[in-house]
């Protein structure tokens, strides 16, 4: 199963590709946890993405395009993945394409998680993840037991550099004008769903379990 997950920033997708990582036992593979952690470890990668991210803008498509070539073809990828974060441009798509054809796979679905503008800079202002196991979490939406702490490991709770009110606003934007026409590409394709994320987080993951068993 190797499934697309689109939509803008903060409409869910990390916290659907958890769900469907343990449904269907596939890496989840987001490029934006990808540059966090090259941030974090102080590597070239890390410092030629900060400055972008921090900014909301996207990281260039000759070092996005790179690292996930170099990610899909380990072997853990032949049975399935789920993609979170990319592509974000039309070259990102038509690069995926070139991708999947050279390692002899091809997009199961493309799943759309659909949440309107207006409330996507609460969503990630709200956001926490763990330091320890990458959890999500949201102060108000879906609160952890005890605040600043992970349910699952005891590992603390911190707040993304980015998520904030204006870094959001020009995140937006970006997507607006960079990410939303991939909608017509792949409807074009014929292998586009949207699913309403507007929903309870359970709610959205029945639906995208469902579409993937159509
Ligand atoms: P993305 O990976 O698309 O940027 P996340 O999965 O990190 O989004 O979710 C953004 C924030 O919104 C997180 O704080 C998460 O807990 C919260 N969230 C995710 N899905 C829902 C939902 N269906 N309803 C309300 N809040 C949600
Ligand atoms: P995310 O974790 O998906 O919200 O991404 C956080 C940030 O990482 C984005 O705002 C971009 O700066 C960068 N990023 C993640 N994925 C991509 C991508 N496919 N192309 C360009 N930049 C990306």
């Amino acid at each position: 199963m190797h499934i697309l997950l689109m939509g803008p920033p903060g409409a869910g997708k990390g916290t659907q590709a958890a769900e469907l990582k343990a449904k269907f036992q596939i890496p989840h593979i987001s490029t934006g946890d990808m540059f966090r952690a090259a941030i974090k470890e102080g590597t070239e990668l890390g410092k030629k993405a900060k400055s972008f991210m921090d900014d909301g803008k996207l990281v260039p498509d000759e070092v996005t395009i790179g690292i996930v070539r170099e990610r899909l073809a380990k072997d853990d990828c032949k049975k399935g993945f789920i993609l979170d974060g990319f592509p974000r441009t039309v070259d990102q798509a038509d690069a995926l394409e070139k991708i999947l054809k050279d390692l002899g796979l091809s997009l199961t679905r493309v799943l759309n998680i659909s949440v309107p503008a207006s409330d996507l800079i609460e969503r990630a202002v709200g956001r926490r993840i763990c330091k320890k196991c990458g959890a999500t979490y949201h102060v108000k939406f879906n609160p952890p037991k005890k605040e600043g702490v992970c349910d699952a490991c005891g590992g603390e709770l911190f707040q993304r550099a980015d998520d904030t009110e204006e870094t959001m606003k020009n995140r937006l934007s970006v997507y607006e004008a960079s990410t939303k026409p991939l909608i017509e590409y792949y409807e074009k394709k014929g292998v586009y769903t949207e699913v309403d994320g507007r929903q309870a987080i359970d709610k959205v993951t029945a639906d995208l379990i469902e579409t993937l068993k159509g």
